[in-house]
């Protein structure tokens, strides 16, 4: 569970299952998580992603105006609301290296989730922080943000993607 895996594994489409509540175990994965997605760097990372099927997400993100850093885990995330205004934005994933795509979503959502301490939070959040739970809750049923783009356009990116890491092994 050290290792972000990339498409087309296929633990990343698979579905994360929910989890009874937040122990030692759950908090050692979130710890491993947030240190593996500061290190890629990345905003946010879904247990999926290091093949780990429980529904865990981190988030870690500064504010460009206000330089407000964001950084907290999410467990059970369940996106309650989304607002009827939808704004288009550029996204990324770790899991897609170097792939990027204007992606249209609900501008506003209200999010339930679990925290460290087993306590039932809900939160209305905006901005880059709805942008990145909305990507990042994908995960978790083995959505990515290609899924919003045409088959063509994902397919592309997948083989990219696959070329990418051939490079990338050559190079070691
Ligand atoms: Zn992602």
């Amino acid at each position: 569970m050290d290792k972000l895996l990339y498409v087309p594994n296929p633990l990343l489409r698979q579905k994360a299952d929910k989890i009874q509540s937040v122990g030692i175990k759950e908090k050692e994965i979130a710890k491993k998580m947030m240190q593996i997605m500061i290190k890629a760097p990345g905003v946010g990372l879904a247990a999926n992603q290091i093949g780990i099927l429980k529904q865990i997400v981190t988030i870690f993100f500064v504010d460009q105006e206000t330089n407000k850093e964001t950084q907290y885990t999410l467990f059970n995330p369940n996106i309650v609301s989304y607002s009827q205004e939808k704004i288009i934005m550029e996204e990324g994933c770790l899991s897609l290296p170097e792939q990027f795509a204007d992606i249209e979503r609900p501008q506003n959502i209200v999010v339930e989730y679990l925290d460290e301490n087993n306590k039932q939070i809900t939160k209305e959040v905006s901005g880059v922080e709805s942008r990145i739970l909305q990507h990042e809750i994908d995960h978790l049923s083995g959505k990515l943000f290609v899924d919003y783009l045409s088959s063509l356009k994902r397919n592309i990116m997948i083989k990219k993607v696959q070329k990418f890491l051939k490079k990338k092994n050559n190079e070691r």
